[in-house]
C-alpha cells in the first residue's frame, strides 16, 4: 500500500505540483474564499470535483460533515469549531460550504440501533449532531424506504448545520452585513451530481442553476 502512495506522490512532483504557485503561496500566505466542510468519507475529494488548486479552499473534515453548535468558553478541543473561527475570523473566507454526500455511512449509522462501547463511544456521541436531520425525515416522510430516508437527512443534515454556523457569533454576524455566505451541497458519489440548496425555493437544485 504505502508502494503505491509513494508511486502516487512520485507521479504528483512529476505531473501536478505547480512550482511557481507553491513558491508563491509560501511567500505570501493562504487567501482562501472558501471554507469546505464535508464527510471524512474516502469517496469524497473537495479538490477534485471543484477543480481547485493549492491555496482556494480551507478545508475541514469530520465523519458526518457536522458542525456543533457553538459553545464558547465551555467548549475545548474541538477541532471543527476552530477551523471554522480562524476560517471565518482570521481568513476572512467570503463562503462556506457544508458538502454532504449520498451513501454517507455517517447518516446511515443512525438509521442503525448501535450500542455504545469503548470503542465507538466517541462515534455514537458525535452523531447525536445528526440526530434532528433523521427525526425531521421520519417525521416527514414516514412510510419512506430506508434509501430515500437516508437521502433525506444527509439532505436535511446539511441543512441543519449551516443554522449550526449561525450559532457562532462573527459568522453570524459576517452573514447579517453580506459578507459571508452559507451553502448546503450534496454530492452523489454514484454519478458526480452535485446538488445545491435554495432557500428561496426550499429544495435542492443542481449546482448550475444554484444563486
Ligand atoms: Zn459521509
Amino acid at each position: 500500500m504505502l508502494d503505491k502512495l509513494k508511486r502516487g506522490y512520485q507521479e504528483y512532483i512529476d505531473n501536478y505540483f505547480n512550482k511557481e504557485l507553491a513558491e508563491y503561496l509560501a511567500d505570501n500566505g493562504q487567501f482562501p474564499q472558501t471554507l469546505f466542510v464535508t464527510c471524512s468519507d474516502s469517496r469524497v475529494v473537495p479538490n477534485q470535483l471543484t477543480n481547485s488548486k493549492a491555496g482556494e479552499l480551507f478545508i475541514t473534515r469530520n465523519i458526518g460533515n457536522f458542525i456543533p453548535p457553538y459553545l464558547g468558553e465551555d467548549s475545548k478541543y474541538l477541532a471543527t469549531a476552530s477551523a471554522l473561527e480562524y476560517a471565518v475570523s482570521s481568513l476572512k473566507v467570503k463562503n462556506i460550504i457544508i458538502c454532504g454526500h449520498s451513501e454517507c455511512g455517517a447518516i446511515g449509522t443512525l438509521f442503525n440501533d448501535v450500542n455504545k462501547t469503548d470503542k465507538n463511544v466517541n462515534i455514537i456521541n458525535w452523531l447525536e449532531l445528526g440526530a434532528p436531520a433523521k427525526e425531521k425525515a421520519l417525521n416527514t416522510i414516514p412510510n419512506a424506504s430506508i434509501k430515500e430516508l437516508r437521502d433525506f437527512t444527509e439532505k436535511e443534515s446539511a441543512k441543519i448545520q449551516i443554522e449550526n454556523l449561525m450559532t457562532y457569533p462573527d459568522v453570524k454576524k459576517r452573514v447579517e452585513s453580506g459578507d459571508l455566505k452559507l451553502y448546503a451541497w450534496h454530492y452523489n458519489i454514484r454519478t458526480g451530481e452535485v446538488l445545491c440548496y435554495d432557500s428561496n425555493l426550499d429544495k435542492y437544485v443542481p449546482l448550475a442553476d444554484c444563486l
